[in-house]
């Protein structure tokens, strides 16, 4: 990407566009996933939706190649692309709860404890992930699930609506009754369709949650999984369990 390109996109945006020359450009490209080191050619990191439209009609004007990131928890990678734009949605991290209507809206960059913290405030929960730094936007477009799963089912069974930048730079919400063909793909199809801006959460009844941890040696793995496949399914639907099989 050129001086002037790179010049023009920074016009463009409110958030800061980082660049390999930058400092924080180290920072600003890592993920989760340590094991994948990829160096975009830009990163923009963006604070709203103008800054969503003005990022994807760069790349399409330019044809550079475009990745978006949310939570940056995939495993691959997705939201890096080597010599590429990083749409970065990161910034855009808010949670607002209708605990009248029982709704939330929650920003497209964030995270799962952003979403946890601010409903559970209000005694209601959203079925999501584990942990609370993976990104709401990657989880929820990959089907989502987690503890209260057993209870309210996978999290785009709770996705009521959501606002997408398209590739072409409109904009569209999405609901049950408006657009509901993008509403169904959005619920478990990837990243493929658009920039997520904003999700709409359906929000549950949630108290009190208790968390116990047991360790095994790990020559037990098999025993122990099999013991909680034959014990989950007669189980309360609100207790749920997952392994990690991990050096420690
Ligand atoms: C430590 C850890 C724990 C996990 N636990 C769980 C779990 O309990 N339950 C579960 O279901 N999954 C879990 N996952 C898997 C996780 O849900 C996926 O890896 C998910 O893709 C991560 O989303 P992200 O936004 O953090 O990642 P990113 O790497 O930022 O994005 C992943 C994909 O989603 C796209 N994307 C992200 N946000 C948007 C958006 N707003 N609009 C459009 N596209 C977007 C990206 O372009 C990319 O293709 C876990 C992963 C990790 C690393």
């Amino acid at each position: 990407m050129d001086a002037t390109a790179l010049d023009n996109l920074r016009e463009a945006l409110r958030g800061p566009v980082v660049a390999p020359q930058d400092a924080g450009y180290d920072e600003t490209r890592s993920i989760y996933n340590a094991m994948i080191d990829r160096r975009p050619a830009a990163i923009a990191r963006c604070t709203g939706t103008a800054d969503v439209r003005a990022t994807i009609a760069f790349a399409r004007q330019t044809g550079v190649d475009l990745a978006v990131r949310g939570g940056g928890h995939s495993g691959p990678g997705l939201c890096l692309v080597d010599g590429g734009l990083t749409l970065d949605l990161s910034p855009m991290r808010w949670v607002r709860v209708d605990p009248e209507n029982g709704t939330a809206q929650v920003g497209g960059g964030s995270q799962l404890g952003d979403l946890d913290h601010e409903t559970h405030a209000f005694g209601l929960g959203v079925p999501a992930g584990i942990n609370s730094t993976t990104g709401v936007g990657g989880l929820t477009l990959g089907g989502g699930h987690g503890h209260l799963t057993r209870t309210y089912g996978l999290t785009v069974d709770s996705l009521i609506g959501a606002d997408v930048v398209l590739a072409d730079g409109s904009v569209v919400t999405t609901t049950e009754k408006e657009h509901p063909d993008l509403l169904w793909a959005l619920r478990g199809g990837g990243g493929n369709f658009g920039v997520v801006t904003s999700f709409t959460f359906k929000l549950h009844p949630v108290d009190t949650v208790g968390v116990a941890v047991t360790v095994w040696p790990v020559e037990r793995t098999t025993e122990v999984l099999r013991w909680y496949r034959e014990f989950l399914p007669s189980a309360p639907e609100d207790l749920n369990g997952f392994f990690a099989v991990m050096s420690v």
